[in-house]
């Protein structure tokens, strides 16, 4: 098996606990604050956070179109709760989406406040059973291209999907020290770079 190195968008949010769990599943992690750093990588996590705010620093310094060219090349990325929502094909309430590449439609803040985040252990498909997920003002999808793999539900939301290289949950799978959806991801990511 080759050697890996997976990026963690490093312009907002849970950065470090995503840096951990990939290191925790023995890949190399690469937190991307330049552009020249999404050339080195093999596939890129989109951590959780704020994702308006995320949005004005991908403009600040130039990283839409390079995450646009990314999501082209085929290589994997795994969008979590904030990076869900940048991930997305389009946004309710939105006219334009951001990265615009996941072919899902998905509503923000869709299951309360900061103070209603919450803990629930989901079956995620292919993934693990039991999992525990950590809401936090986090987003749902209410729709899925033909192409999507919906993977999780929770109170008749999906909350976990794939679309080939493209992997999205509306939860925080990095902030427990259960990696297996990180693991699952570095997988894809694997398989993905041998293929090649
Ligand atoms: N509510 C946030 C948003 O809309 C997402 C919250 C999160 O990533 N935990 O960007």
């Amino acid at each position: 098996m080759r050697d890996i190195k997976i990026g963690v968008l490093g312009l907002q949010g849970a950065v470090r606990e995503h840096v951990a769990a990939i290191e925790a599943n023995g890949a190399g992690a690469v937190v991307v604050k330049n552009l020249e750093q999404l050339k080195e990588i093999d596939g890129l996590i989109i951590p959780g956070g704020e994702s308006t705010t995320m949005r004005r620093l991908i403009d600040k310094y130039d990283f839409m179109d390079p995450l646009k060219e990314f999501a082209i090349s085929g290589k994997p990325m795994f969008g979590t709760c904030a990076g869900l929502i940048l991930l997305a094909k389009s946004v309710e309430g939105y006219e334009e989406p951001h990265i615009g590449a996941m072919d899902v439609h998905i509503e923000r803040n869709s299951f309360g406040r900061q103070k209603e985040s919450f803990e629930v252990d989901l079956d995620i498909s292919g993934v693990a059973n039991g999992f525990p997920s950590v809401f936090i003002r986090a987003p749902h999808i209410v729709r899925v291209g033909k192409n999507v793999e919906i993977l999780a539900m929770h109170n008749n939301r999906i909350v976990a999907a794939r679309e080939g290289q493209f992997l999205g949950c509306s939860f925080h799978p990095e902030l427990t020290k259960d990696h297996r959806f990180n693991s699952y991801f570095i997988n894809m990511v694997r398989k993905q770079k041998d293929y090649y």
